[in-house]
């Protein structure tokens, strides 16, 4: 049981450090399933940068003196099975990639929310590696957040109202 501000800490990034490995895990699954372009670079491009921040926490373990290590996030595994089940109850086209950035943008508010409270605790606790490492991811998931709001507001959203695919989408990337 945590019975420290700085033991609550250690406890949140091992539960996030589990959620960004399950989301490399994840994120190549939602890449296949979708079909507009944008979207697939969208994931594809934070992809990349989930495994730098799977990285960029095993610097903040090494920055405190700890070894990394996950700890199962029940939040995030319960965002994943219902993305998979948004995913297998959609047609494919505009409909299931709407459902897809609905499932990606409750993962981004999840961490956004946990790396502000990480951040936050990182402050507190006066560790200043730690608080510009978890700023700096904090940083590319509300970044994520907003283009995945912009892709559906451009042309998905409106796509997605009769089902139609433009034929500009098929077979992209
Ligand atoms: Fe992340
Ligand atoms: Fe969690
Ligand atoms: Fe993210």
């Amino acid at each position: 049981m945590a019975t420290t501000l700085k033991e609550l800490f250690i406890d949140g990034l091992k539960d996030i450090y589990w959620a960004e490995k399950a989301l490399v895990k994840t994120l190549p699954i939602m890449f296949d399933r979708a079909s507009d372009v944008k979207l697939k670079t969208a994931i594809k491009d934070h992809l990349a940068q989930t495994k730098e921040q799977v990285v960029r926490l095993e610097k903040v373990f090494e920055s405190m003196g700890l070894k990394a290590e996950g700890k199962k996030c029940l939040a995030i595994e319960g965002i994943i099975n219902e993305g998979t089940e948004v995913m297998d109850s959609t047609a494919e086209g505009p409909v299931r990639d709407a459902g897809i950035i609905a499932s990606g943008q409750k993962v981004e508010h999840y961490e956004i929310a946990t790396y502000g409270t990480l951040a936050a605790f990182a402050k507190t606790l006066n560790e200043r590696t730690a608080l510009d490492l978890l700023l700096k991811t904090l940083g590319e998931e509300k970044k994520s957040d907003t283009l995945l709001s912009t892709i559906a507001d451009t042309n998905l959203n409106s796509q997605a109202v009769d089902g139609k695919l433009q034929s500009k989408d098929l077979n992209a990337v």
